[in-house]
């Protein structure tokens, strides 16, 4: 089978005896962390207040929370922790103190409904909620639902008068206590199976699933990355490098989603540079930030693009710190590209491309180049190998496009207590993407179309499978398809076609405005019960919903149909 490799010669040692914060804080890799001598001492800078956060503080913050959840709830081994908020500096501690204790994170959206929220605890069996204080009154009643005791409830934090337990409380209580256990250490090749991460994708097909990372996934992406990097760099004067020892990357991505946890946090600190972490974005509040803390490095998605480059704020602050823009998540145009480099006038400007399932990069960036090659998605980096599985069944090779199978040190283990998604995606080490494109003999990826349902939603994932699941219960509803419709600043919008029941139909013959009143009550079904990103943009009656005769839904004719609709407005 014709398979192309990324970029480079051989890959730098990625350990595979070492958790995630044993891998940054303890060993000292060569390619940086710990290790480089030069590295600020300042990690975090807590974008609202200016504070900075040194290694050695988070490095006892973690000692301190990991001794206190060990000892109030007994914490250990793969026991999994939600962390439900936005980015917060003290995130990452309650990652890496639930990692000394060989236990697994997963990171749930702040905008969740309780419904969503259930789900992933459930799903993840999750037995402890570190929870930010705006999403507390949803956070307690999920977790009563999903049976997570309240003493295991803490806030990020204090709400007056509220009884729960800061974050902070318990780093105090675990720093004054005598040490209560004992960190695992890993054999030889067991950091390849060992979790680190439950993320939530839901690859091809169906539900959300609940994707295992282990650390070496992590840990492999990170080394893969830089090494790209440094290739590029090495030649090149301290302030003509794109990754410097103290350069400040903003840390807008959440730190709930694979891109904001490995590339923002992981990678980033691991070359040397301060993260400036921000909570709830905000764009003004985003520019303010670039210009007042002179920041360097910015990992974004598509809309927050294109509200640099069309909101007339833009043009009031100084950008010209910035000498890397990267771009993920969603495709990001060549028009916007040029646009935001007439923006940054000293930046480079690329797209990586990446999944959950593939612990993040496969391809990154062009750092040498003002703006990356138009269209692309960036140069495969080292340790990656790629096929190409042409509509015909047959494989091809460079420039043949087809739907993209990849492999690297990175790649999930599967979907948790799914076997047979996990069959279908994860075959012999490779990911099939179920995304469709190809790659020129310079290695670098073209992402043309999403062969998968997955709808993508301001670089969030939407399942059409989830919203169906919904619109299934609506009393009104027989049959439904959801698919994405393409909106110019979210990337995509879910829409449903819906054939309704035969008395409701009834009902419209007998009077047509009924037909509205049913429309909106759908959509409002919708709102009431999934966070806003998954909101139906329109919602379209049909007959039937197209289906092959073994039942399975025709999305790309639905696709088609919105296509024609939106054409005749
Ligand atoms: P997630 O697991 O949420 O990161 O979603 C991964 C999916 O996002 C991929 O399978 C692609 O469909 C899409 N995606 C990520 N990066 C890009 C890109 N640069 N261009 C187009 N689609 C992308």
């Amino acid at each position: 089978i014709p398979t192309i490799y990324g970029d480079g010669g051989p890959l730098a040692p990625i350990p595979d005896d070492l958790t995630i914060p044993q891998f940054l804080f303890d060993n000292h890799h060569p390619l940086g962390g710990e290790g480089l001598h030069n590295r600020s001492p300042a990690w975090f800078i807590d974008d609202a207040t200016g504070r900075e956060i040194t290694g050695d503080q988070l490095r006892a913050r973690t000692w301190g929370l990991a001794n206190a959840m060990h000892a109030r709830w007994g914490i250990g081994n793969d026991d999994v922790v939600c962390v439900y908020g936005p980015n917060h500096v003290d995130y990452p501690v309650v990652i890496w103190a639930t990692h000394r204790l060989g236990g697994i994170v997963t990171g749930a959206n702040p905008s969740y409904t309780e419904d969503e929220l259930v789900y992933q605890i459930r799903t993840a069996k999750a037995t402890a909620l570190f929870v930010h204080p705006d999403s507390l009154q949803v956070g307690l009643a999920a977790a009563r639902t999903a049976g997570i005791p309240d003493e295991r409830i803490v806030l990020f934090d204090n709400i007056p008068g509220d009884s729960h337990k800061t974050l902070s409380d318990l780093v105090m209580d675990g720093l004054s206590k005598p040490r209560s256990w004992v960190e695992p250490r890993l054999k030889p090749g067991e950091g390849k199976t060992k979790l680190a991460l439950l993320f939530f994708s839901s690859g091809t097909t169906g539900r959300p699933k609940a994707v295992m990372i282990p650390h070496y996934a992590v840990i492999a992406n990170v080394v893969q990355m830089k090494q790209y990097a440094d290739r590029h760099d090495a030649d090149k004067p301290l302030d003509k490098k794109k990754y410097a020892p103290g350069d400040r990357m903003l840390g807008v991505l959440p730190f709930y989603h694979i891109y904001g946890v490995v590339v923002s946090l992981h990678y980033f600190v691991f070359t040397g540079g301060t993260l400036v972490i921000v909570g709830r974005f905000n764009f003004e509040n985003m520019l303010k930030s670039i210009q007042r803390y002179k920041i360097g490095h910015l990992a974004l998605v598509p809309p927050m693009i294109v509200l640099l480059c069309k909101h007339p704020a833009s043009k009031n602050y100084d950008l010209s710190s910035v000498k890397l823009l990267t771009s993920g998540a969603a495709p990001l145009s060549a028009e916007l590209t040029q646009q935001v480099a007439r923006l940054l006038p000293n930046s480079a400007i690329g797209q990586g491309y990446g999944m959950t399932e593939t612990c993040t990069t496969f391809s990154f960036p062009q750092l040498f180049m003002r703006v990356g090659t138009p269209g692309s998605a960036g140069v495969l980096i080292p340790g990656t190998a790629l096929r190409i599985l042409k509509a015909d069944g047959s494989w091809g090779g460079y420039n043949e496009t087809g739907q993209l199978v990849v492999k690297g040190p990175s790649m999930a283990i599967g979907y948790l207590d799914n076997p047979q998604a996990t069959a279908e995606t994860f075959k012999d080490g490779w990911v099939y993407t179920g995304d469709e494109g190809y790659v020129n003999e310079k290695k670098e990826l073209f992402i043309i179309d999403r062969i998968k349902e997955l709808i993508k939603v301001r670089g969030f994932q939407v399942a059409p499978a989830e919203l169906e699941g919904l619109l299934l219960d609506h009393p009104d509803v027989a049959d439904v398809c959801v698919v994405g419709a393409p909106d110019e600043y979210s990337g995509e919008l879910p829409f449903a076609f819906i054939a309704l029941k035969d008395e409701t139909r009834a009902r419209i013959a007998k009077d047509p405005k009924e037909a509205d009143t049913v429309r909106e009550a759908i959509m409002k079904f919708v709102m009431d019960h999934k966070t806003q990103y998954k909101w139906l943009a329109g919602v379209e009656f049909v007959d039937v919903v197209p289906k092959n005769p073994s039942g399975k839904l025709l999305r790309r004719l639905l696709r088609d149909k919105l296509k024609e609709l939106m054409k005749e407005g």
